[in-house]
């Protein structure tokens, strides 16, 4: 039994992230998966997988400790845009800059659903959704500009009602080696009656010589666009250039919808290596994996080096 509302945006994603982790041929044991509070939150409960379902705007932490504590997990965290955004946003900002190995599945639906559709940080300004009793008075947050420049090194967007998209990106964000953060533009048929699967398939507006509708979700790389950014490799002029054309494609929203691979960097170093460096045999022995007691229950944590110098003399 699934808590979902009929047409919610959770059914395809949770249909997507099986498949993906199916092509990733990922055994149960491999995985953990952590989720917010809101809708989503139900995330873990539909998989046969380690999972966690945490506080309000808390995913991260939760997903990075287990990250930290042993490498060799595949670990992904989800939630909505008001668990990450709102509460969460300090979390997100500075999660990205610490390039854990894990991904971030965002689903954004503008509004907080299991709180009865209040305007989330994503809602454009002036928007009015069916359960709002006037138009929205804050300016939208932009989830994949704030990634970008909070760290995160493999950046998306795809579409909940374009299953395949979603496995494509799902397994690339798995597969890089790096924090990956993926947006899922996804609808909350009960209480977002703007962001409707008519609107993003341009449903509403018929083109005169075709008499098929003009979509307004596009592929990225359908028309060539290249994610991979590289310091090394690119120029000031080159990076400037591209980084303009990031941005145009981020914020379309009205007349077209950018999905598919924003940015990718594959050259900043990972928070595991960097912890490795000072904790030895972090990769081959793990701290979770590490025996913390003997037989007797006795801890086996040598700490009299630290007592020591702590001593007053
Ligand atoms: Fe999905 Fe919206 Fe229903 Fe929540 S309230 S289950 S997001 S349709």
């Amino acid at each position: 039994h699934i808590d979902w509302c009929p047409g919610c945006g959770d059914f395809g994603t949770t249909n997507a992230l099986q498949q993906a982790l199916r092509k990733l041929n990922l055994a149960p044991h491999e995985v953990a998966l952590f989720s917010g509070i809101g809708c989503s939150g139900k995330f873990p409960h539909y998989f046969a997988v380690y999972g966690y379902h945490t506080l309000h705007g808390r995913v991260l932490p939760y997903a990075i400790g287990c990250k930290l504590a042993n490498p060799n997990l595949t670990v992904l965290a989800i939630g909505g845009d008001g668990d990450g955004l709102g509460i969460g946003a300090c979390h997100f900002v500075n999660s990205g800059r610490k390039n854990v190995d894990i991904t971030y599945i965002l689903q954004n639906n503008g509004v907080y659903g299991l709180t009865k559709g209040q305007a989330s940080p994503t809602l454009g300004l002036d928007m009015r959704t069916r359960h709002l009793a006037k138009p929205n008075p804050h300016q939208a947050m932009n989830p994949i500009l704030l990634a970008l420049t909070s760290g995160y090194t493999f950046i998306a967007r795809t579409y909940s009602y374009r299953v395949r998209h979603m496995v494509d990106i799902f397994v690339q964000a798995i597969q890089h080696r790096g924090f990956a953060f993926v947006e899922v533009l996804q609808g909350c048929p009960t209480y977002n009656d703007l962001w409707t699967p008519e609107f993003y398939m341009g449903k509403d507006r018929i083109d005169p010589e075709t008499g098929k509708p003009r979509p307004r979700i596009y592929d990225l790389q359908d028309e060539g666009y290249d994610p991979v950014f590289s310091r090394s490799r690119m120029s000031p002029e080159e990076t400037a250039e591209r980084m303009g054309l990031l941005y145009r494609k981020a914020v379309e929203f009205e007349d077209r919808i950018a999905i598919g691979v924003f940015y990718i960097d594959n050259e900043t170093t990972t928070y595991g290596d960097r912890i490795a460096r000072s904790i030895p045999n972090y990769y081959e022995c793990p701290p979770a994996l590490r025996r913390i007691a003997d037989d007797q229950g006795r801890s086996s944590a040598d700490i009299r080096a630290m007592l020591q110098d702590l001593r007053v003399t």
